[in-house]
């Protein structure tokens, strides 16, 4: 792939529609303060005629940090690369990036925190600096060059901030933490996007459509790509809040926004297990999957939804999770008596 390409094109393994993505900081909904700080940052920044200091964006999935990493090039006016984490393995997966950087270009890393010690240890003096040392040669004719680079912005995003070391985290001038939105904010996400997608929905419509997407705007746009799909088979095309339910249904997805694994989840724990305490590994071998998939893709949801607990002993079904499951707790459930 040419280097012009890849300046111009969207970043790679993102399966999400571009045409959903706001484009400006102005057409993102929610994150007020964030967005409020980052344009502060950016308009003192273009005063100076400075370069814009680095960011590093972290939170869940699906909540907005490659779409920051879309805006912000685009209010400065200046080119963005997309790279990921995980793909840089050696310094060398990163030079070319480095000593191309046009002006006061903006180089996004997502996953930043799955780049090895070798790669990181490099982008110390990039960062701090704008400057990399390259050994050129080998052998006794081996020397170490100082190669000047443009002074550019890093953006990195994360899912782990934990995880990144804090000599990295700290060569980030601003750092933001992404919340999950409101529901009134993913309402107005899905009433936009239906627009984009030049579908008519009801008003009590979108409130279903986003009350069941997780309080996260990646999942409002798929849940509502298949309510689109499904009004326009079988309901003429327009989404109503009977429609929105019908879909939402036959997708298996609840009035919780839980999907079939989640449920199952539960009804493992609930009526195999009797609520718990269970070890994730007998949760796991119960359902026939992995133990990795339950801890990454299920459980945050259900314990941000209050419905486990994750304890010493194992995780506990709890109250609001029987309830919803229609289920009776056993007399000597112990949720409760845990801190
Ligand atoms: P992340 O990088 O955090 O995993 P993305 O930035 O890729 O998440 O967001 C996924 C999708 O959600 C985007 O394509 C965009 O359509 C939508 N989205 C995310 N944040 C917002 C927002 N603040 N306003 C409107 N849509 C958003």
């Amino acid at each position: 792939m040419s280097r012009e390409k890849i300046l111009s094109n969207t970043p790679p393994a993102d399966d999400d529609d571009p045409s959903l993505r706001p484009s400006k900081l102005a057409e993102m909904v929610g994150q007020r303060d964030v967005i409020a700080r980052l344009q502060i940052a950016i308009q003192a920044a273009q005063q100076r005629e400075d370069v814009l200091g680095h960011i590093l964006f972290d939170g869940p999935p699906g909540l907005g940090k490659t779409t920051f990493a879309h805006c912000i090039p685009a209010e400065l006016g200046v080119p963005v690369e997309f790279l990921s984490g995980p793909s840089l393995k050696a310094p060398k997966d990163l030079v070319p990036s480095l000593t191309n950087l046009r002006p006061k270009q903006v180089l996004f890393i997502d996953e930043i925190h799955r780049i090895p010690k070798s790669v990181e240890e490099y982008m110390y003096t990039a960062m701090e600096d704008f400057r990399i040392d390259m050994i050129l040669g080998e052998g006794i004719n081996a020397r170490t060059h100082n190669f000047k680079l443009r002074p550019f912005t890093l953006i990195g995003a994360t899912t782990r901030a934990g995880m990144l070391t804090g000599p990295l985290r700290d060569r980030f001038q601003i750092r933001e933490h992404l919340d999950f939105y409101t529901l009134d904010d993913l309402t107005e996400i899905v009433r936009r996007n239906a627009t984009k997608l030049k579908v008519e929905i009801t008003d009590d419509a979108a409130v279903e459509v986003a009350a069941r997407s997780r309080s996260t705007p990646r999942v409002a746009n798929n849940r509502l790509r298949w309510v689109r799909d499904f009004a326009q088979s079988k309901a003429a095309g327009k989404i109503t809040l009977e429609v929105a339910q019908g879909a939402l249904q036959m997708a298996e997805i609840d009035a919780l926004g839980l999907d079939r694994q989640d449920r199952r989840y539960l009804d493992t724990l609930i009526r195999v297990c009797f609520g718990g305490p269970t070890g994730i590994g007998t949760i796991a071998a119960t359902m026939n999957t992995v133990t990795d998939t339950l801890a990454d893709e299920v459980e945050p949801f259900l314990l941000r939804s209050e419905l486990i607990l994750r304890t010493p002993r194992g995780r506990i079904a709890t109250p609001k999770a029987f309830a919803h499951m229609n289920h009776e707790p056993p007399a000597n459930h112990p949720t409760g008596m845990f801190d």
